[in-house]
């Protein structure tokens, strides 16, 4: 297990019953077996954190298979659909990200990841990042 998370007791990929060799099958049905583990794993997030930030080539991380977690690393800007300056809840007038985009980088900040990072992963500038960390001109609108 990463380091990152041994001092975790509550991983799911842990948990009695589940095959760890699932997590590293090239097969469909096994990856698929890896992933419903992940979709309750309390620690998704920082998982998914951890292997993007190692660019973790083998295994399903967070949910995620390698080529996955590659265009979320290669991708420049918030993904398509997520809400741009009109449907912005921040109170920020030129907000590009939702209260719920704001509050997801807050939490992997939390885990240890440093702003320029973040900044790659959700198409922002370090110093925004800084002012949604602090909380600065981001707190929700309700
Ligand atoms: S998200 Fe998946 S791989 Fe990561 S610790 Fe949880 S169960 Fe294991």
């Amino acid at each position: 297990m990463i380091t990152e998370l041994r001092e975790r007791t509550d991983l799911a990929c842990h948990r009695q019953g589940v095959t760890a060799a699932w997590f590293y099958s090239d097969t469909t049905a096994d990856q698929r077996h890896a992933k419903a583990v992940c979709a309750t794993c309390p620690a998704r997030q920082q998982c998914l954190t951890v292997a993007l930030t190692r660019r973790e080539r083998h295994g399903i991380w967070g949910g995620t298979t390698w080529h996955e977690r590659q265009r979320l690393i290669d991708q420049p800007n918030p993904p398509p659909g997520r809400p741009r300056t009109s449907q912005a809840g921040e109170n920020n007038g030129n907000a590009k990200i939702t209260h719920a985009i704001a509050a997801e980088i807050r939490r992997v900040h939390a885990t240890g990841i440093g702003y320029k990072t973040l900044s790659r992963r959700y198409g922002l500038h370090h110093s925004t990042i800084a002012r949604i960390v602090r909380g600065e001109k981001w707190q929700p609108t309700r």
